[in-house]
Parts: C-alpha cells; structure tokens; sequence
C-alpha cells in the first residue's frame, strides 16, 4: 500500500498516510485533529537523475584533429 504525504493547512504539520491509491485525494486528517491536510507531491524513488540531460552535446567532431573548428588549419 503506498503512503502519502500530507499537510495539515491549520497547524502546519505534516504526517503520511498509508492508503490505497484509490484513496489518495480523500480528505486526510491531521494527528493533532484538523481536518484540513492536503497532499503532498513526494514521490521518494523519484529523485534526480531522470531529468538531468543539459549537457550541451560536442557539436564539433568527426575531424579527429582537434584543430579544424577555430580556422587554424586554413
Ligand atoms: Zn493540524
């Protein structure tokens, strides 16, 4: 069963639930007896290396030399 994050909007504390997914936006109560929580978008397995592709591709190969991209060879 997955668990939860949510956060009480009265007092600001946060807990987790273990509920089913069917359940997952059915109102959840604070420990301290709020009604009020929302949940949280915290997925645990998903953190970083999924979206990290910004390393600009070498835009200049297939010459071997090293020499042939700045006008140096002529
Ligand atoms: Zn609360």
């Amino acid at each position: 069963m997955p668990r939860y994050d949510y956060r009480c909007r009265s007092c600001g504390a946060t807990f987790e639930l273990r509920r089913p997914m069917s359940q997952s936006d059915a109102p959840a109560m604070c420990p301290a007896g709020h009604e009020d929580a929302v949940k949280l978008m915290s997925m645990v397995a998903v953190t970083g290396t999924a979206s990290g592709s910004a390393a600009p591709a070498p835009s200049q190969g297939g010459g071997g030399g090293g020499c042939c991209g700045g006008g140096c060879c002529g």
